[in-house]
């Protein structure tokens, strides 16, 4: 073991994970992992009562109508156990999409043989109530909408308040994908009626990943018997076995689940919903505005970026070469993310995980003398880029 490994709060030489999860998790959450247990034992059994309930506690539902199912695998495998489970066979699913997550969402609602409406907006344009409204209103045969919180591929915060009203004015049930803002951001069951949401372990909650789970009204559970396509994906399955015996259906990730509560413990010390999401604010704010200072531009106007990952256009100086830049960023500590834009070159900077302003100004200070390095003398972007991007207003 080496030295730093007997410190409470060391980042044991690593790089820090400057993208949207796996993340950058505390020591504590990792030393959770150091032991054994018996999935049938009463203390794993507590532990999993003890997960649901603190996952219950941060969906701001006052009248105790919602369940919390974790659920084995990553993200994906509880989007599509939540879109299984929840959607009959027969029914029929509007996603909308603006990036790769709405896509996929897209594709699992095709494979599992619901049917499907697309609305998709292409890179990072939102989604917006009028058009939900427009597209219930054309097609009666609707019976979900599925949206995607923050769609962490160009890190813009869809705006979920505006849809889910469309979605209920037109009497549709609307399931969400806050996979990656779930925990920093505010999302009030009380405002925003769903029938299911899913996140996963290794997001804002910073636990490490192996898990996702669905949070979903009671009844929608009691009344999915019977729809899943899957049998391992069947929520029902998993909730009333869980309830039943305390246990997961299959083999749980024990060391993940420790872990988690290790990181739910921590994230309740922070100030919980609120107080997470203050601080991957304040690491944005303070990474964007030294990125800007230095000549970078991001994909978005401030209205729409998330405190969870922010896209940056690539410098339009021959002399930038994404790859260097990372590598370089690498050696530095940092390790940041490719973009995922079709029309032009960018990459991502998370924002979530163990880090706080100080880290977002190292970065900064990196980023700056990685150009140098590079012998980039301006980071602005080519100018198709600042024409994108006008494309969707403050
Ligand atoms: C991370 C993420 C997922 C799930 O991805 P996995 O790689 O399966 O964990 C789904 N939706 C969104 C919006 C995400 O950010």
């Amino acid at each position: 073991m080496s030295d730093t490994a007997k410190t409470p709060h060391p980042r044991l030489g690593e790089p820090f994970l400057l993208t949207p999860g796996p993340l950058t998790t505390s020591y504590e959450v990792k030393q959770a992992m150091l032991r054994d247990w018996g999935s049938w034992d009463d203390e794993f059994r507590a532990m999993t009562v003890d997960l649901r309930k603190r996952l219950l506690a941060l969906t701001g539902d006052s009248k105790g109508l919602l369940d919390c199912v974790p659920i084995q695998g990553s993200g994906t495998f509880a989007v599509e156990a939540m879109l299984g489970t929840f959607v009959p066979k027969d029914g029929h699913v509007l996603v909308l999409a603006n990036g790769a997550y709405g896509k996929r969402g897209a594709e699992t609602v095709t494979r599992i043989g619901r049917g499907l409406t697309l609305i998709d907006k292409g890179d990072y344009m939102p989604p917006r109530g009028d058009e939900v409204a427009a597209a219930l209103a054309a097609d009666p045969s609707i019976t979900h909408v599925l949206a995607i919180h923050c769609e962490t591929s160009s890190g813009i915060l869809n705006p979920v308040q505006e849809i889910a009203d469309a979605t209920h004015a037109a009497g549709r049930i609307l399931l969400i994908d806050s996979m990656s803002a779930f925990g920093a951001v505010e999302l009030n069951y009380d405002d925003v009626k769903y029938l299911a949401m899913v996140s996963s372990a290794n997001k804002c909650i910073e636990g490490v990943p192996g898990f996702g789970f669905v949070i979903a009204r009671k009844t929608a559970l009691e009344a999915a018997k019977g729809n899943c396509h899957s049998l391992s994906l069947d929520m029902y399955e998993q909730w009333a076995t869980m309830n039943k015996t305390g246990q997961w259906r299959f083999t749980p990730p024990t060391h993940v689940v420790a872990a988690f509560l290790v990181a739910l413990k921590a994230h309740e010390a922070e100030g919980g919903v609120t107080g997470r999401g203050a601080r991957y604010t304040k690491n944005r704010d303070v990474m964007v505005a030294g990125m800007r200072e230095l000549g970078f531009e991001t994909l978005l106007q401030d209205r729409w970026l998330s405190p969870i990952i922010v896209t940056f256009f690539c410098p339009a100086d021959d002399k930038f070469d994404f790859s260097q830049f990372y590598d370089l960023m690498k050696a530095k500590g940092f390790i940041i993310y490719p973009g995922k834009l079709t029309i032009v070159d960018s990459f991502r900077i998370g924002c979530i995980g163990q880090m706080d302003e100080h880290i977002m100004r190292r970065v900064v200070a990196a980023a700056k003398e990685t150009l140098a390095d590079m012998g980039v003398a301006s980071a602005a972007p080519p100018e198709i880029a600042l024409i994108e991007r006008a494309k969707l207003a403050a």
